[in-house]
């Protein structure tokens, strides 16, 4: 377990050590970050005050680049130009400086970057995207910008944790369809009252790993969106604020 690096008071975003230290421009948001709305939005999804809060993790929104995500798998590849990228859920870019941007409410933001290569990629991954593989279609996207698996280093942004994500169908038939009964068993728990829990987490890192990331080198803080109120809007408890993780190539 890895923990996060809070920047304000209260905290406006929080940044990764490992990427912070591999000198990786970020940062994933919470309810404070001012400015921040939704990309379905006709409009930029970031007001000035967003800009002003996010230049300080040296992020120039005026470059991002983000998608109308729609919980799959698709990638807009080694994107040039900042605005919307399409309705996709993946997004990667080889260009230095132009932010990338997933929001997300209890739903996973994966950062991918190889420093060595400059590739950048982000996924927003819930359970319809970790069912369509959207965290390998990441892999394959860095990889796609000269980025070796191996050593790409990895991020999970905060996202709805096992202790509190219930389940039902069809989650269960698409998860035990797509990955088998044995990691069902391993992803998903009883609940106190006779729901079933699923370890998102635990799966995207395992299929991390199974498109050749290092475990090592990938860091979940497994920080609860809805165990958090105070710092982060949860979907599934009743918000309809985003958080937004936005990442650009130093
Ligand atoms: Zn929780």
């Amino acid at each position: 377990m890895t923990s996060l690096t809070a920047h304000g008071e209260p905290p406006r975003y929080f940044t990764f050590p490992a990427l912070a230290a591999a000198g990786l421009p970020h940062a994933s948001t919470t309810r404070h970050c001012p400015g921040v709305t939704s990309p379905s939005q006709p409009t930029s999804p970031f007001t000035s005050d967003a800009h002003e809060t996010l230049a300080a993790a040296g992020l120039d929104l005026a470059r991002v680049a983000y998608a109308r995500q729609v919980h799959g798998a698709d990638v807009a590849h080694g994107l040039t130009r900042g605005g919307v990228a399409g309705a996709v859920d993946v997004l990667s870019t080889a260009e230095r400086g132009m932010p990338l941007a997933v929001f997300t409410a209890d739903c996973l933001a994966i950062t991918l970057w190889d420093a060595e290569s400059a590739a950048l990629a982000l996924a927003h991954v819930g359970w319809r995207g970790t069912v369509k593989r959207a965290q390998q279609s990441a892999v394959a996207a860095a990889t796609a910008l000269g980025a070796s698996p191996a050593r790409l280093r990895v991020a999970i942004g905060p996202s709805i944790g096992p202790c509190c994500y219930e389940v039902d169908e069809p989650v269960v038939s698409d998860f035990t369809h797509a990955f088998g009964e044995t990691r069902w068993r391993r992803w998903a728990r009883p609940s106190s009252n006779g729901r079933l829990l699923l370890d998102l987490w635990t799966a995207n890192e395992e299929l991390l790993a199974d498109a050749g990331v290092d475990p090592a080198r990938i860091e979940n803080p497994r920080l609860c969106t809805a165990c958090h109120p105070a710092l982060f809007y949860s979907y599934r408890k009743g918000n309809r604020g985003r958080l937004v993780t936005v990442a650009a190539l130093p």
